[in-house]
């Protein structure tokens, strides 16, 4: 296998998860060194898209800010930290949807202040582009 080196805009943010849900503490934007056979991840949805070198569907920050804008939620995100909180032992609904406002309130602003383009999986690049189409009056 050939190690070819490639270059992708990073992000780096730190965030802190408490009982009041997640708090971005900051944000960094660098370019990192990676292998371009390194396995990248949707950054939706967290699932494997293969290697960084043949990402398909790439969304410039712009453009996933303007869907979240109009109403586009990380289905796929929230679900997945739902089930996390339910793995923890988390039974009150209540509860958890608070933690889940607060998550999704967290994100949308991580959404607002992100400066490098997004990699998407399948799934998520046609829900962001099955969103644009029907919204398309409003964008
Ligand atoms: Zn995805």
């Amino acid at each position: 296998m050939s190690k070819k080196r490639i270059k992708i805009p990073s992000e780096n943010v730190l965030f802190e998860v408490s009982k009041d849900g997640v708090a971005i503490l900051d944000t960094t934007v660098g370019m990192k060194d990676v292998d371009g056979n390194m396995t990248a991840l949707c950054d939706l949805c967290s699932v494997d898209i293969g290697p960084m070198k043949d990402i398909k569907h790439i969304e410039s920050p712009e453009v996933i800010s303007r869907v979240v804008k109009h109403g586009y939620r990380p289905e796929e995100m929230l679900r997945k930290s739902a089930e996390m909180l339910e793995s923890m032992g988390e039974t009150n609904e209540a509860f958890i949807r608070d933690i889940m406002d607060k998550t999704l309130k967290s994100w949308i602003e991580m959404v607002d202040k992100s400066e490098t383009p997004w990699a998407l999986c399948e799934n998520c690049h046609g829900a962001i582009q099955a969103y644009m189409k029907h919204k398309e009056a409003f964008i």
